[in-house]
């Protein structure tokens, strides 16, 4: 099965992607992932995306696309792949469609703008293996450390109160018209993305094992 998850920043679709790519058995690909661990090895690239990312601003789309396509191709995502952050614009989800063929299935994580801010700002992530929290909602055991392997946990950058709200804005313009391209293609699904996170997760696994038998 080969899926995409689109949400505005801080919908909940890393967290959801972690769920359902373990349950079906699929390789989690979280574009925002791949490029974050070329700034974390300190490449060429890395150097060059740091400053866009930290901004809010999107990387082009033929940097992206490559790390994708290269990522596409390993061992893990035979058994099909879970797209989260990708594709991020039309552009891409043309690309998308070129390369890899049709998706089976977009799911939709609907937020609205008001709660994100207050989402984000509490979010923390594990830098060593990427398990994601909320202070208030979905809090650590241990305050500030990492449930999986114990390590301090970090705000991003880009979850700062200012760069929310650009992130926000860059996903109005530029990535929801997306969700009217999917859906015209039939295959998109909308969850609400408000509330218990396992309920969200149970309601998005349900669809995936219908359309799946
Ligand atoms: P995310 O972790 O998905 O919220 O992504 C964090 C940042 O990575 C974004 O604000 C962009 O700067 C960059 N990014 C992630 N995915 C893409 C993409 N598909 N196209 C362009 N930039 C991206």
């Amino acid at each position: 099965m080969r899926l995409v998850l689109i949400g505005c920043p801080g919908a909940g679709k890393g967290t959801q992607a972690k769920v359902i790519s373990k349950h079906f058995g699929l390789a989690h690909i979280s574009t925002g992932d791949l490029l974050r661990n070329e700034i974390a090895q300190k490449t060429e690239l890395g150097l060059k995306i740091t400053h866009i990312m930290e901004s809010g601003k999107l990387v082009s789309d033929e940097i992206v696309s490559e790390l994708l396509m290269k990522r596409v191709k390993e061992d893990d995502c035979k058994n099909g792949y879970i797209l989260d952050g990708y594709p991020r614009n039309v552009a891409q989800a043309d690309n998308l469609e070129k390369t890899l063929g049709n998706m089976d299935k977009v799911i939709y994580i609907q937020v609205e703008d008001g709660i994100i801010i207050e989402r984000m700002s509490g979010r923390r992530g594990c830098p060593k293996c990427g398990q994601m929290y909320h202070e208030k909602y979905n809090p650590p055991k241990k305050a500030g450390i990492c449930n999986e392997c114990g390590t301090q946990l970090v705000q991003r950058k880009d979850d700062v109160e200012e760069t929310v709200k650009h992130r926000l804005e860059v996903y109005h313009n530029e990535t929801s018209p997306i969700i009217e391209y999917y859906d015209k293609k039939h295959i998109l699904y909308k969850v609400n993305g408000v509330g218990d996170i396992d309920k969200i997760s149970a309601e998005i696994i349900g669809v995936l094992e219908s359309f799946n038998k």
